[in-house]
């Protein structure tokens, strides 16, 4: 089957099309998804600006209203998109059902915070004056979006903008079009109006590049990888448009002598590897004190090595394959380099075959890695771990905070006191306390320091920031 691009209400044709394989089946085509051309994306973006003012002036009901529906569709439709999703990313049926649930609660979190937007009213300094300061749309947002999670990052990025009074022209990662365009059938038939939501799938350097090129879009929303958005981020800057960008991590978990060691082990296994490792969020960095190095790394290793890898969608597997050829030779090239640079291979690194014909690889753990290794210091996106040890708490945080990025962190403590200093000092936007740094409600912002993160917070109330700006009127009280 064909699926189209949405454009100005209508379902549209591209100029060619992309397959969409499933990573544990290469045999198994999920659909073909057109690709929109540039003048397509044009056609989009017209229809967005011309939707955009009538759109803006709604009711908050209406919006709530559709809002609401979108969401109560994903929500009875959790098992055959989490299929989908599975299917066509590679992570297990359990973490895509997860995701499609997420992305339901946060079309049913913005139909309540609609209704929710507020003002402000002060005093002036002059007298017979009063101040009203308002939040209005940002207008017309494009949104590019990663493969990694193919409908909640889609999802915490329209909901907010539409609930906002925005208009949106998304496109999506080319790997994953599938739960994409199951999304925007399902906005379509919420009643969202002609031009307010449209979808462009197809490449990066085409469709992605004329979003970010164009003078009608107010504000870009992207996630997705460092030197991506860095030149998206200088090219949208040159002309003045906000955007905002969620990009990668090497995010640390620090485990202390005093852990109990089978949550540490728990929680690193989830973070680590869980989703194939493919989540910015995911800790590819366990920094452990020495007392506990050698049991830590020893425990961790044992439940790896349990770790069943195999089609995402079979019952009992623990770990998808890899989401494409591509990202598993880097994967591989990686564990190379591990080696090459003395990390010592504990467990996995190798490439798996399994029943069907897919990405699959054992998941990885080097132990005795330092920091400054390139395991340690580039984003893999792969089910890798370096163990680092550290001598002391205070060599562990600075470990932690020597880094390039800044998205997550965790730590492993009975201590109170080490909980509350490593919260305080630790150089991320977001930090977790015997939790995995994977995983994160939908309620409540997210997002990087450093070179994880530019512009405003995502989700929860915070998104508010990006998708709307700031209006300050004063009015004489004499008239
Ligand atoms: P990517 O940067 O290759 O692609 C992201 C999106 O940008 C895709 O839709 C792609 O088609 C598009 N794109 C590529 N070139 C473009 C161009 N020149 N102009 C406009 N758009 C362009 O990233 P990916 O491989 O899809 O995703 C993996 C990366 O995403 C990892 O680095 C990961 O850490 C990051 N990520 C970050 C977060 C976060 O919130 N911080 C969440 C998920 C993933």
């Amino acid at each position: 089957m064909t699926y189209a691009n949405l454009i100005a209400g209508e379902w549209v044709q591209g100029t060619d099309a992309s397959r969409n394989i499933n990573p544990s089946d290469t045999n198994d085509v999920i659909g073909e998804y057109d690709r929109a051309s540039a003048a397509q994306v044009d056609d989009a973006i017209a229809a967005a600006r011309k939707a955009f003012p009538a759109w803006a002036r709604t009711t908050v009901q209406q919006r709530s209203d559709i809002l609401d529906k979108a969401g109560t569709e994903i929500l009875a439709r959790r098992e055959e998109l989490g299929n989908l999703l599975a299917r066509e990313e590679g992570k297990t049926l359990a973490e895509g059902m997860g995701e499609v649930g997420r992305a339901g609660q946060i079309f049913k979190f913005f139909a309540g915070e609609v209704l929710r937007i507020q003002g402000e009213r002060l005093g002036s300094v002059r007298p017979g004056v009063d101040i009203e300061i308002t939040r209005e749309p940002l207008g017309v947002i494009g949104m590019i979006t990663p493969w990694n999670f193919p409908i909640a990052i889609p999802a915490w990025k329209i909901a907010p903008a539409l609930a906002y009074g925005n208009c949106v022209v998304m496109k999506p990662a080319e790997l994953v079009p599938g739960s994409a365009w199951a999304l925007a059938d399902i906005l379509h038939r919420a009643g969202v109006p002609a031009g307010v939501f449209n979808l462009v799938m197809g490449r990066g350097s085409v469709v992605g590049a004329a979003l970010v090129k164009d003078a009608r879009i107010d504000g870009i929303s992207f996630t997705g990888s460092v030197p991506t958005g860095r030149g998206i981020l200088a090219e949208a800057a040159s002309r003045g448009a906000k955007v905002q960008l969620e990009m990668g991590g090497k995010n640390p978990m620090v485990v202390l002598n005093d852990a109990d060691l089978e949550l540490a082990v728990r929680v690193s296994l989830d973070g680590a590897f869980f989703s194939t490792g493919q989540r910015c969020t995911a800790s590819s960095r366990l920094i452990v004190e020495d007392g506990i190095y050698d049991k830590f790394v020893a425990s961790l290793a044992e439940a790896v090595g349990k770790l069943v890898v195999d089609d995402a969608r079979k019952a009992g597997t623990n770990i998808g394959p890899v989401v494409d050829q591509s990202q598993l030779d880097q994967n591989l090239k990686y564990v190379d380099i591990g080696r090459q640079d003395g990390a010592k291979l504990v467990v996995g690194g190798e490439r798996l075959e399994r029943g069907t014909p897919g990405f699959y690889m054992a998941p990885v753990v080097f132990a005795e890695a330092s920091n400054e290794m390139r395991i340690s210091r580039e984003e893999i996106f792969g089910p890798v771990a370096s163990v680092i040890r550290a001598k002391t708490y205070d060599e562990a945080l600075a470990l932690a905070n020597d880094t390039q990025f800044g998205l997550c962190a965790g730590i492993c403590t009975t201590s109170l006191k080490h909980a509350a200093h490593f919260r305080r000092n630790i150089e991320t936007g977001m930090v977790m306390v015997n939790l995995p740094t994977a995983g994160v409600d939908y309620h409540v912002p997210f997002g990087g320091r450093k070179g994880s993160s530019y512009g405003p917070r995502e989700q929860g109330r915070y998104a508010a920031e990006f998708y709307t700006q700031v209006k300050t009127a004063y009015v004489n009280q004499a008239l």
